[in-house]
């Protein structure tokens, strides 16, 4: 099973691979370079870790090198805030740009050099029409579009109006630099695509150095060129535009001729992988920010629990597709466990408390109980968990009037305590006014302590508990998917209950050597993670990372 699962892992082939294989075997390429070329307009997301996890494991494959480009040629949407968390989630998940971190607009000055040349070629024009007119001209997917009027202006006066472009002697709008293709062309990217417009808009890197700002289908494959990279991976979205990435690179007499190479986007069930609208939730305070655990941001899973490992375990066994496709996000769910499932302690926590006094037990007395730290794997070795005359059980473990199948606690009957004792109901003790069980009056059996070999009777169930007097007060956050598909429409809506807080939570008292981040389970409640945000010295806070059953098969 074990030697099966490595194998799945260290086959990393894809289509993509097999491209790569072949340009090594002709000689085009000798060494593999990509890059990872987010636009600093937001957190990033599980998509996005899936970029970057095919991005760097591939240039890792080939022994080659993976760079970390910002694409920064929007300044109206791009912050220096999000440049700062990119770069501390591609860090996260285990990836290591060295020395080559870079920004488009480093390139602004060669990009301005390329566009000069173009005009000079004859191959780019300024054009004068409004963007409603562009769009206009443009035609349709059944029409060809129709020259600008503009289009046959000499090369002269073409690079005297994008020199004063550049100086900043004309309003926003104005004016615009095109590539002068076919307007013709059944392809709507190639009907003369704006490469420059005019923004007096400062840029977080270069400031007020430029008002005319180059267009990501320009800048792109330039940038590209500029770093040396031999494989530009990206999403299917752009497969239209590859024509005019070669058109700007043919154009250009470009020597380093990067491969445009398109995949299928990852889809997740109920998560939403858009910047735009996961801006919108954090700008109207639907979540508690970027990093909220439910967010299917990069931050919002490691804040939830995730580790690197199950993300890129994810990414990996989802594969590489030409097809667009919806992956269920109880796979994604299913990754955390099994990443979890050997790793991580299995402690008692009772998320909604009830009082058991255990009238027989000596008062004063405390006795530390040997425990496995994980059933399943011996090798995390044992601790110590206190047990002692009052302890907290889970409320529903107990029912007054138990239905036949019912093996936990009812009046008269016994249940095992999970490393401790079997233990017998004796008496409810109920609240005057409101009849609400406040506690429960219980005998307990010296012969039956776990680990002793007692095999004078059984019990059918089996319920955790903690300690009372030792037992640390936590909150405990249970989230439920935060996109929930409306019935009506099937499309994605907010869902109205994906938090639920418990803030009576008792958890056993081995947490105290915790620090924030750690994970564990709860047996039979899941995976949890100490909050970094809301933990405190007085407050321990918990997230659900994941529940224990899985829903996928
Ligand atoms: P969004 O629409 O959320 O803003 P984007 O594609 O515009 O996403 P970029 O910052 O441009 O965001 O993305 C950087 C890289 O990540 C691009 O190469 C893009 O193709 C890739 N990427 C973005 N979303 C996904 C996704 N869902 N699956 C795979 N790759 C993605
Ligand atoms: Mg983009």
């Amino acid at each position: 099973m074990e030697s099966n699962k490595k194998q799945i892992n260290e086959d990393h082939s894809n289509f993509i691979h097999d491209i790569i294989d072949k340009d090594l075997a002709e000689g085009v390429v000798k060494k593999v370079h990509t890059r990872f070329p987010p636009e600093p307009n937001g957190y990033l997301h599980i998509g996005h870790a899936k970029a970057i996890w095919l991005d760097f494991s591939t240039a890792e494959k080939y022994g080659g090198l993976c760079n970390l480009r910002f694409d920064d040629t929007n300044p109206t949407a791009e912050d220096v805030e999000y440049v700062e968390s990119i770069k501390e989630d591609v860090r996260w998940l285990g990836y290591d740009w060295g020395d080559r971190l870079y920004y488009a607009s480093w390139y602004f000055d060669q990009l301005y050099e390329y566009a000069i040349e173009l005009i000079k070629k004859g191959k780019a024009y300024v054009d004068d029409l409004t963007a409603e007119e562009i769009r206009e001209y443009r035609g349709t997917l059944t029409e060809p579009g129709k020259e600008s009027t503009y289009r046959n202006r000499s090369v002269e006066e073409n690079l005297d109006l994008f020199i004063r472009m550049k100086n900043g002697e004309f309003p926003d709008g104005s004016r615009v630099l095109r590539a002068k293709i076919d307007m013709a062309s059944p392809n709507m990217n190639m009907r003369d695509p704006v490469i420059y417009r005019i923004a007096h808009v400062k840029h977080h890197n270069t400031g007020d150095k430029w008002c005319i700002y180059p267009m990501y289908d320009f800048a792109h494959p330039l940038s590209d060129a500029i770093e040396g990279i031999t494989h530009s991976i990206c999403t299917l979205e752009f497969e239209d535009h590859r024509p005019l990435y070669n058109w700007f690179l043919e154009a250009l007499e470009i020597e380093n001729r990067p491969k445009q190479i398109e995949f299928a986007r990852l889809e997740v069930s109920n998560m939403v992988t858009s910047k735009r609208k996961l801006r919108s939730l954090v700008e109207e305070k639907i979540v508690d920010g970027w990093d909220d655990p439910r967010m299917p941001t990069i931050s919002g899973l490691r804040r939830r629990g995730y580790t690197p490992e199950a993300i890129k375990d994810f990414c990996q066994k989802t594969g590489v597709a030409k097809n667009k496709g919806v992956v269920d996000i109880s796979f994604l769910e299913h990754c955390i466990r099994e990443d979890l499932k050997l790793k991580k302690p299995r402690i008692m926590a009772v998320l909604d408390p009830l009082k058991v006094v255990i009238t027989n037990y000596p008062e004063g007395q405390v006795e530390m109980l040997d425990v496995e730290n994980n059933a399943e794997n011996p090798e995390m070795g044992t601790r110590q968990v206190p047990f002692s005359r009052v302890i907290y059980i889970e409320r529903e473990d107990f029912m007054e009037d138990p239905p036949k199948k019912f093996f936990r606690l009812s009046p008269g009957k016994e249940v095992r305590l999970k490393n401790a004792y079997f233990i017998k109901c004796e008496k409810v003790i109920k609240d005057e006014k409101t009849g609400e069980i406040i506690e429960l009056h219980c005998t307990y059996d010296p012969e039956t302590k776990s680990g002793s070999g007692f095999s004078g009777r059984k019990v059918k169930g089996t319920i955790h508990w903690v300690s009372a007097e030792h037992g640390v007060p936590a909150e405990v956050r249970l989230y439920d998917h935060l996109f929930i598909e409306d019935e009506q429409t099937g499309e994605l809506v907010i869902n109205p209950d994906s938090l639920k807080v418990l803030k009576n939570c008792l958890i056993e008292p081995s947490i105290k050597e915790a620090k924030k981040g750690d994970q564990f389970q709860f047996l039979r409640h899941g995976y949890f993670c100490i909050d970094t945000k809301d933990t405190t010295d007085e407050k321990l806070v918990f997230n659900r990372i994941v529940s224990l059953k899985s829903s996928w098969k």
